[in-house]
């Protein structure tokens, strides 16, 4: 395995702070903190650390992907999170999402459709001490009611329109930040209420992995 030393991976993450997140107009301190702490290269499988802290996402098996972190930083500053949140998160995959939210907010919790992926995040999140962050496992595209309601809730893969069921698991102050679209093109939406209705902003187009499960994408219409 092509490791590097620990200094090394904390000058990429610092490198990756500045020039992706900073740069790009991202300014929370909170958020600068928690993704300059977080080790990202941690999350991704041992032959892809030394790409931990470049622009782009990388596989993490499965057919599934760690977000790029410019995306981890945009989607989770659009949650505006202050500290006292509770949060969840649709899509767990490699966990790094969710560690990031867990230095933001008070609880998280993160639902994960495949059982391999769920306990290899599992398996990190708790050899880092994530202690509040509950991981579920199941299929997320209707939410998770069993802990709603919720302050935030943010998916991380595409899905063809909103579920309903998202928006009714949120406090009337809360905030969905969801793709939606398909293979070709996504929008980044955000969802908050205004005047007593569930209001969206398109904020960016994207390129995730589909949202699988009864509210989302077939094989048969998105194959990966
Ligand atoms: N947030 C992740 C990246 C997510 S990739 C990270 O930080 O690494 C998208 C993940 O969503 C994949 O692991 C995929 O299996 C999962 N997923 C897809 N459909 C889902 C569903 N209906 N419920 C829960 N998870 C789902």
């Amino acid at each position: 395995m092509d490791f590097l030393d620990e200094g090394e991976y904390v000058t990429r993450r610092e490198a990756m702070v500045t020039t992706q997140i900073i740069q790009r107009g991202i300014l929370d301190k909170r958020l600068l903190d928690a993704m300059g702490t977080v080790p990202r290269h941690l999350f991704v499988p041992p032959g892809y650390r030394r790409y931990a802290y470049s622009d782009h996402p990388l596989p993490i098996g499965e057919g599934q992907t760690i977000s790029q972190p410019y995306m981890v930083a945009l989607m989770t500053s659009l949650l505006g999170l202050t500290g006292g949140e509770t949060v969840l998160e649709i899509g767990t995959g490699s966990g790094y999402q969710a560690a990031i939210l867990s230095h933001l907010a008070k609880e998280v919790h993160t639902v994960e459709i495949i059982p391999a992926v769920a306990e290899n995040a599992r398996k990190i999140l708790a050899a880092l001490g994530y202690a509040n962050v509950f991981l579920h496992i199941g299929d997320g595209s209707f939410g998770w009611s069993e802990c709603a309601p919720y302050d935030g809730i943010i998916v991380t893969a595409a899905a063809k329109e909103t579920p309903r069921a998202l928006l009714d698991q949120l406090k009337p102050s809360g905030c969905l930040v969801i793709p939606t679209g398909g293979p070709s093109l996504q929008y980044i939406q955000k969802w908050t209420m205004e005047n007593g209705e569930w209001t969206s902003e398109s904020i960016l187009a994207v390129s995730f992995v589909p949202l699988r499960g009864a509210e989302g994408w077939t094989r048969e219409e998105w194959p990966i």
